[in-house]
């Protein structure tokens, strides 16, 4: 700010001195007229005076060269006041010499005067008069014209002085005009040169710049090139050319974008991607004039380029070529492997998910696709179990009973729509998961479909499988079920179907609800209830068929539940298998049973046999043989263990068998249980050499009203005859059937008749009652 004004001022003064310099100057000149011009009046007046002093006597000629003069000096008095303008006249009263004007004014006045006396005298004298010139006119003459030398005499120093002082003037304001431009001059000229030596700095470095700029482009390991608007080149380095042509050499500066790319891609430099290579050209041209994204390219030997564009402000545009072949090749791999990757895995996912007898969905697959469904609705689901699959098992063989697995697979996958999901998830059982927002109706008309497609035999070979299903349905709303929960309910309405006698679809309902979550309960608390000790033997009584006197005792298993009472084993087996606690069961019961009957003993009571039932799995399991080997020889014999018919010895394993061999090696008996029913073939129950056969309850049940249940005891007992076994009849509940039982050959009787199963305390109480007469207990209990 104090620049400027300095600067301002600084122009002011200069400006200000030049003028005054330039006025000055013009004084001057008009001074010097004025000198000049008062010299021509001085010299004027001076030769009028003297032509006076030579011609005393004035004739009319002589009056007119006198009044020449006279006119010629009066000229130059009357110049100096008439050129003046008012500012010079003004101007002369400012330095002081105003009177010089009054001078010349009065001067003219005079020389007026004269010229006024010669004019009179002239025309009125006529040539041919001499005029007689008086003493008293030459004096007048001499008188005025000494006043006009006079005059002129006073003016001169005025003139010196306006001279003197505008001299002054001039040279001092000529002083600070000349200081002040040249130091102005000097000032531009200093900014001048400045601001060349910056250019040519400037110039330098812009050389320094474009040469290292040079020598990045070539030592960059990227393709660079620049083009012009008109998509010339006009520079680019040898990566370029390399990313942009068979024969770099080829590319030169001034050379067309178009030029360059049409002879490589003629040259079967570019994959052109089946664009023939005018269309690939002007493509790629096309993207060159718009600011267009990143273009990658395969070039020949399946390299690739990252092309890249973008324009200078003044239209050029630069091209970066990147070699990114490893990349693209990389990924190509990585895409390649993740393809084989996924390949495997959805085989693994497929083999993982489906069942590889049948095809059909397996229980993950089931497991995931109702956990999916109920997560945005209800579902609904149908249980199938195939009845007398065993058998056709058993007797036609395992290829029959794989080949019946598929057809009732192929038959539900027909008869089941694209959104149901038929599974398999066990050996004979089937899920049918329907489709969503299936009802119960439309369910229970599928299970009937299946029903009917199912029961027909299939052949085998020259064989016929006969079988049939049972179903049971469930539906769950979300809100309210667990899927786990939907499961188990089919499975109770299964289980009841079973129950109904086979063949049956049976919906689950509202008590089964109950029941289930009754059998949940039952469930939670199995564990602890194994360690509290609520599971306890009871004895229910066994007598000989012709004496009734007590022959032995059948351990029964009852879990004597805190809160609902006495529980009988239909009510908790199925959770202790559920549970894999089965042989923890058994051998609770088998030892608190073997402690009972030691304090029995301690008592007095000698029980001749002791009975178990005791599971697959408990047989097999080396610490029950172990256990058993402490009991002493002797006593061996006292104990029965019974093992359930329709347990397949074809089927079990070579440990069960041979764990029941060695049972019977090792002197303890082994009797089949629930014999009739039906369940396996003779032959596998035989091939074990039983000890005794028990009659299954189910057939001594209408013993006495039906005559083909006395047919089958008749002929059950003859077969034991002939294989050296006795026979015992379960389920004896009255005097009539004991006495049919002793008549058709039955060796011993078991049933409410004799007595009902009791805890070990109650038998010892009423011990001498079995003894003797059994029925008149069994009233009694
Ligand atoms: P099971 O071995 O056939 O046992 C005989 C069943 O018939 C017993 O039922 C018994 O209470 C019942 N019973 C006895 N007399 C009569 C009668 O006159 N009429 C009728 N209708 N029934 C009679 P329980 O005690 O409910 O046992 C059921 C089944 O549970 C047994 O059938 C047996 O297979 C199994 N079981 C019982 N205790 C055990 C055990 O400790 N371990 C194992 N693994 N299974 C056991
Ligand atoms: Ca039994
Ligand atoms: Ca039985």
């Amino acid at each position: 700010m104090a620049l400027t004004r300095m600067l301002g001022l600084f122009a002011a003064i200069l400006l200000l001195s030049t003028g005054i310099a330039f006025l000055g100057y013009h004084y001057l000149k008009l001074a010097s007229e004025y000198r000049k011009n008062n010299f021509i009046h001085l010299s004027e007046t001076q030769r009028a005076m003297d032509y006076l002093e030579e011609h005393p006597k004035l004739e009319k000629s002589e009056m007119e060269v006198l009044r020449a003069h006279v006119a010629a000096a009066q000229a130059q008095a009357i110049w100096c006041v008439a050129n003046l303008s008012a500012l010079e006249t003004r101007a002369f009263h400012w330095l002081g010499v105003g009177s010089a004007l009054d001078i010349c004014k009065y001067d003219i006045r005079t020389s007026e005067l004269l010229l006024a006396r010669l004019n009179g005298l002239i025309e009125s004298n006529d040539a041919r008069h001499i005029v007689q010139t008086t003493p008293y006119l030459v004096f007048y003459f001499k008188r005025g014209l000494l006043r006009m030398r006079e005059d002129s005499f006073a003016f001169q120093p005025f003139v010196d002085i306006i001279e003197g002082k505008l001299g002054l003037l001039v040279k001092i304001s000529t002083l600070i005009a000349s200081t002040g431009l040249g130091l102005l001059f000097s000032l531009v000229a200093a900014k001048l040169v400045r601001a060349w030596r910056s250019q040519s700095d400037q110039t330098i470095e812009m050389q320094r710049m474009a040469q290292r700029f040079s020598l990045a482009i070539q030592a960059s390991s990227d393709g660079f090139a620049l083009f012009n608007k008109e998509r010339v080149l006009l520079t680019c380095n040898d990566r370029y050319r390399e990313l942009s042509h068979p024969n770099p050499a080829f590319i030169r500066d001034g050379m067309t974008a178009i030029e360059i790319m049409n002879d490589a891609a003629d040259k079967g430099f570019y994959q052109t991607n089946g664009l023939d290579t005018a269309d690939f050209v002007s493509g790629h041209v096309l993207q060159m004039r718009s600011d267009h994204d990143d273009v990658q390219l395969e070039i020949s030997d399946d390299r690739h380029v990252l092309v890249r564009f973008s324009q200078t402000e003044f239209g050029d545009q630069v091209i970066t070529r990147t070699n990114i072949t490893d990349a693209v090749r990389n990924a190509r791999k990585q895409r390649e492997y993740t393809r084989t990757l996924k390949k495997a895995k959805d085989a693994v996912e497929r083999q993982s998910l489906t069942d590889p007898l049948t095809g059909l969905a397996n229980r993950r697959q089931l497991d995931v696709a109702l956990h999916a469904q109920m997560e945005i609705g209800p579902a609904s689901l149908i249980r199938i179990d195939l009845d007398r699959f065993k058998q056709v098992n058993d007797v036609l063989g395992h290829d029959a009973g794989d080949h019946v697995l598929r057809i009732v697979a192929k038959l539900l996958t027909e008869h089941t729509r694209e959104d149901d999901l038929p599974a398999r998830v066990g050996g004979d059982e089937f899920v049918v998961l329907c489709a969503p927002g299936t009802q119960l109706q439309d369910a229970t008309i599928l299970a009937s479909r299946l029903l009917h497609a199912i029961k027909h035999p299939v052949s085998y070979g020259k064989k016929r499988c006969i079988f049939g299903a049972s179903f049971g349905i469930a539906i769950g709303d979300p809100s309210i079920t667990a899927p786990s929960e939907l499961l188990s309910n089919a499975d109770a309405a299964l289980y009841q179907a079973k129950a109904d006698g086979r063949g049956k679809i049976v919906n689950f309902s509202n008590d089964m609800r109950k029941a289930a979550k009754q059998e949940r309960a039952l469930a939670d608390r199995f564990m602890q209830a194994l360690g509290d000790g609520e599971f306890v033997p009871y004895f229910q009584t066994q007598h000989d068929a012709r004496t009734w006197k007590l022959s032995g005792v059948e351990v029964l298993a009852r879990w004597e539940h805190p809160i609902d009472g006495v529980l009988s084993p239909v009510k908790f087996l199925g959770i202790a298998k559920q549970l894999g606690l089965e042989a923890e069961l058994d051998t609770v019961i088998f030892e608190a049973a073997e402690r009972a009957v030691a304090v029995l003993k301690t008592a007095g009571i000698i029980l001749p046999r002791v009975a178990f039932n005791v599971s697959a799995s408990r047989i097999i399991d080396p610490l029950f043989l172990q256990h058993l080997k402490l009991i002493p020889h002797e006593k061996r014999k006292g104990y029965v263990f019974e093992r359930l018919e329709s347990i397949s010895y074809e089927d079990a394993s070579q440990h069960l068998v041979m764990a029941i061999d060695t049972l019977k090696d090792m002197g303890f008996k082994v009797d089949v249980d629930d014999f009739g029913s039906g369940h396996a073939s003779i032959n596998s129950v035989l091939s074990i050499e039983p000890d005794s056969l028990k009659i299954d309850r189910r057939i001594i049940s209408p013993l006495g009203k039906s005559e083909r249940a006395g047919q089958m005891v008749s002929s059950i007992i003859e077969l034991a005859r002939s294989m050296n076994a006795r026979v015992i009849a379960e389920g004896v509940d009255s005097e009539e059937k004991a006495i049919i039982l002793r008549e058709k050959g039955c060796d011993e009787l078991q049933g409410y008749f004799f007595s009902q199963p009791m805890s070990a305390a109650a038998l010892a109480q009423n011990m001498t009652t079995y003894n003797n007469r059994g029925a008149a207990t069994a009233a009694q209990q």
